[in-house]
């Protein structure tokens, strides 16, 4: 069984083809038990997201303030102990992100990004939660600021849709975080990617679809769903010459490992939701 450690299940998008309740049916159907629904905004789209998590079996959330809002003076105005308070305030809340630097489209300002990553990566230490990275053309800055956080603390994490430098991976997993691999492992284009994949020790390795992005081959350009993690997977699991179903089986460990208080609300196969 394979699971989804990074989508976005109340995105507009997804209404396109039958809405949350659709998608996770599909995506049950096709194997994938577990999916990880992250927050872009805490300021309003967080309620939401609870809310559609809370009830749902083993579907789990984040939190966090996505780099692209950084600017935003609603999300600045969560202070640390906020974000601390409700990241504590339900089980299913297992991880703080969608969080990082984005200089690609810098769409909130470098020192606004960099502020609220720090922000983020303090409540990951006051909380043992782990955070997710969203990093684009700010590998340095990244790596600097984990470092320089994280130094003699338990922080850890993820970098979601890993298709940073091979150095950046390399220093991130000294950092002992986990590299997460989405859709793009599966592009013809991507060939540096998968072999940097066949690098990433196995347990160290997550997979994600950041649904509703990024749909893998042979979808490429549709709308993404959970249920398309598969076939990452197989792309991934080509890169260690293993198979799809024991690469599953190894993310799934790594997951769980990376989010322990996923396992407080798991339910299993057959249990009442
Ligand atoms: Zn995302």
């Amino acid at each position: 069984m394979y699971i989804d450690s990074h989508c976005h299940l109340n995105h507009n998008r997804l209404l396109n083809i039958g809405g949350p309740d659709q998608v996770i049916a599909n995506a049950n159907a096709a194997g994938v038990d577990g999916m990880l629904s992250i927050c872009c905004r805490i300021s309003d789209e967080f309620p939401q997201i609870l809310d559609l998590v809370s009830d749902r079996k083993n579907i789990w959330c984040t939190i966090a303030t996505h780099p692209h809002e950084a600017s935003d003076p609603a999300e600045k105005a969560v202070t640390q102990s906020d974000l601390v308070a409700m990241a504590k305030s339900h089980p299913k809340i297992i991880g703080i992100g969608e969080s990082g630097l984005d200089y690609f489209y810098e769409h909130a300002t470098r020192e606004d990004q960099q502020d609220s990553f720090r922000k983020h990566l303090r409540a990951c230490i006051e909380t043992n939660l782990p955070v997710v990275v969203h990093a684009r053309d700010a590998d340095d800055d990244i790596i600097r600021i984990i470092r320089e956080e994280g130094a003699g603390t338990n922080l850890t994490g993820v970098m979601h849709c890993f298709s940073s430098s091979r150095k950046m991976g390399e220093e991130a997993l000294e950092c002992g975080f986990y590299i997460s691999f989405s859709g793009i492992v599966t592009f013809n284009k991507s060939q540096e990617l998968r072999d940097f994949a066949r690098d990433v020790p196995l347990d160290r390795i997550l997979i994600e679809t950041d649904a509703p992005y990024l749909a893998p081959e042979p979808f490429r350009g549709k709308i993404n769903e959970p249920a398309l993690v598969v076939h990452t997977a197989r792309a991934v699991a080509d890169t260690h010459k293993i198979s799809a179903k024991d690469l599953a089986a190894k993310s799934r460990e790594n997951f769980f490992r990376l989010f322990p208080r996923a396992l407080d609300t798991f339910i299993a196969d057959g249990e009442a939701a």
